[in-house]
């Protein structure tokens, strides 16, 4: 991670449903804003361009009203949920902003404040925070963020590992099931479409008719509803899968899964460790460590904030 300074740097986590902007300190959070600014449905509603304004109009809001509180802050970096070319820094998909292709968030946005501003894979830089925040774990780090999508993000050598073309780690891309649901990236049975919040409010809903939201299926679950179990289990299963796959590949020490999903994890986590025991290639079985987030969901803002720093 960055050397200690006393700045303070600005990191933002766009999700789906949520955007959240933190203010920290090293890797202290001073403060946080966080409201439902819903770009999924802005993306649904609206035509490709209109959606971008409203998005892009927002988004600079949030930061400015940031950076008039705090005017010491020194680089802003944002988490943002999509393909994004490291090198153009163009968006070339967003399976969770249908219809935004080929907009530069980092531009437009450096444009409207006046301000340099960095753009990095949200899986990416919520790993990055996972890992700053661990006290440098030997051996790598894993992440998988379970929210609207699931994003992944692969730490090693203290480094983020985006790819040749920074499209490295699209875990939740992972095809676990042939001829699955369909996925907003365009094909069928990806991991997302199990264990993401948006695939058990659907996945519960195909079972019994009711539009839920994940956290009202989980609540289901807890009081024995026997579907909702099965949604969760089914999403730790397909979890697994993918996880099991990018480990017997990449053979990193640690994981972590964090994303707003991980509240449920109590219901998912047996046929987690049942699938990923199995799928895992025997010399691997009891090496790696799987843990939850303990960052409370702030690795996002926080890998996005320090990899602006050392990214300037
Ligand atoms: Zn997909």
């Amino acid at each position: 991670m960055p050397e200690s300074s006393t700045a303070l740097r600005l990191g933002l986590d766009v999700g789906g449903t949520n955007l959240r902007l933190g203010v920290f300190s090293n890797l202290t959070l001073l403060e946080e804003t966080r409201f439902q600014a819903n770009y999924s449905n802005i993306c649904k509603q609206y035509p490709p361009g209109e959606a971008w304004q409203q998005i892009l109009q927002v988004t600079a809001k949030a930061i400015q009203a940031m950076l008039d509180k705090h005017p010491e802050i020194q680089s802003i970096g944002i988490g943002f949920p999509g393909f994004i070319n490291p090198k153009s820094g163009l968006l070339a998909q967003s399976p969770n902003l249908p219809g935004l292709l080929n907009v530069n968030l980092g531009r437009d946005l450096s444009q409207l404040l006046g301000r340099k501003v960095l753009v990095f894979n949200d899986g990416n830089a919520a790993a990055y925070g996972e890992y700053c925040s661990l006290e440098l774990p030997a051996g790598g780090l894993l992440y998988a963020g379970l929210g609207t999508g699931i994003g992944g993000g692969l730490v090693a050598n203290g480094k983020v590992w985006a790819g040749a073309h920074g499209y490295a780690l699209e875990l939740g891309h992972l095809i676990v099931e042939h001829d699955g649901p369909e996925c907003g990236c365009g094909n069928r049975g990806c991991v997302e479409q199990y264990a993401s919040a948006t695939a058990i409010g659907k996945n519960y809903a195909r079972q019994t008719g009711k539009q839920l939201s994940a956290h009202e299926v989980s609540t289901l679950a807890s009081q024995g509803d026997k579907q909702a179990q099965s949604v969760f289990a089914l999403a730790g299963e397909k979890l697994a899968q993918a996880i099991a796959l990018t480990l017997n590949i990449v053979d990193v020490e640690n994981v972590v899964i964090g994303g707003g999903v991980v509240s449920s994890w109590a219901l998912m986590e047996a046929s987690f460790i049942y699938r990923l025991q199995t799928d895992l290639i025997r010399v691997l079985r009891d090496k790696v460590k799987v843990s939850l987030s303990s960052s409370g969901d702030n690795a996002g803002m926080l890998g996005a904030a320090l990899l602006a720093d050392i990214s300037v």
